[in-house]
């Protein structure tokens, strides 16, 4: 069980904030602060949906290296078609990219199953974990991806403007970092290099120390609060709060898929999001409009939703206050 009066007094956010946008970014737990503003004193001291973007990103490989994009059909839950993406793997597929949890909704994607699909082809297979670390416990030897990228604000509580790669050691040497420097490569000789032969290859040498510091921080501090326990928290507030607002007259609840976490996403009738939100930010709340991607399915005319995401760190009384609001 979590001490969850022990981890609110060790969130000052909590103070101030009813905060439901942790898919946002997360309010820091004290620790994390600790680390990070201490260090930033030393410095001073010594004078010194389908993710959108990942879409452009992909789309800039197309014109650059005229790579082709497939995109792989929902099922009828939401989540992505296996079926689909199985037929859609030919010859020269060299990559299976997938949202983990795509952030607009709970939707939580069949990652490993997926995973068993690409060893089956032995095609690489990257996760984009941005929105599941922190969250879910999340096992990259049971998902089976070669690479799984993650971000430090969301669930994981870290600072802004951190972030991590992981890539199976076999694949390390298949992956060429755009950037290299005296970090990442040894200058061997006038003309070669020879880049490094483990992790370090994806890093520069140049980096946000202090943020660096804060996101190992907040990667030991979920593990000793306890991933499974946390995943299981998220996901009982976030049923609470799917539960209560569908039992709202006017208010329908969007989420899809078959596993669901802790975002939740809905509609108030006759309010358009942006203005729901707006409203809950003058009652000191955090909510977030959620933008669907042009790849998303379409939704009849919907282009956006309200985003509620929970942390284990809120609570009960919180979505009821939510819920109220909302309704109001
Ligand atoms: C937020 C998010 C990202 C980007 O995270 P940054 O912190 O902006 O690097 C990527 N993918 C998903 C699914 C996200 O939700």
């Amino acid at each position: 069980m979590l001490d969850i009066a022990h981890l609110r007094a060790e969130t000052p956010g909590v103070g101030n904030v009813l905060h439901f946008n942790n898919a946002g970014s997360a309010l820091p737990p004290r620790p994390v602060l600790d680390a990070v503003t201490s260090h930033l004193a030393r410095e001073a001291a010594t004078a010194r949906a389908e993710y959108l973007s990942n879409y452009l990103a992909f789309l800039q490989m197309k014109a650059r290296v005229g790579i082709e994009i497939d995109v792989v059909d929902s099922d009828a839950s939401g989540q992505i078609d296996l079926a689909a993406l199985e037929r859609a793997i030919g010859p020269r597929t060299t990559l299976i990219a997938i949202t983990h949890v795509p952030g607009r909704g709970g939707l939580v994607n069949p990652a490993a199953a997926v995973g068993r699909i690409a060893a089956r082809h032995g095609i690489l297979y990257l996760l984009d974990a941005c929105q599941s670390v922190g969250q879910l416990a999340v096992d990259v030897r049971e998902i089976g991806c070669h690479m799984l990228s993650a971000t430090g604000r969301k669930y994981l509580r870290g600072p802004r403007g951190t972030g991590f790669l992981y890539v199976r050691h076999d694949t390390i040497e298949r992956l060429e970092p755009p950037f290299i420097d005296l970090h990442a490569a040894t200058w061997t000789d006038a003309d070669t290099y020879v880049i490094r032969d483990d992790a370090r290859r994806f890093e520069n040498w140049e980096r946000f120390v202090a943020g660096q510091i804060g996101l190992g921080v907040a990667a030991r501090y979920a593990m000793r609060v306890g991933m499974d326990a946390i995943e299981a928290r998220v996901k009982a507030l976030a049923t609470q709060l799917r539960g209560e607002l569908a039992k709202q007259p006017g208010v329908s609840v969007h989420d899809r898929g078959v596993e669901l976490c802790g975002i939740v996403s809905f509609l108030k009738d006759g309010e358009a999001p942006a203005t729901t939100r707006e409203r809950l930010r003058t009652m000191n709340i955090n909510a977030h409009e959620a933008r669907l991607s042009r790849v998303d399915p379409p939704t009849g005319g919907v282009h956006s939703l309200v985003r509620a995401s929970v942390h284990y760190y809120n609570d009960e009384a919180e979505v009821e206050r939510f819920v109220r609001a909302v309704a109001d």
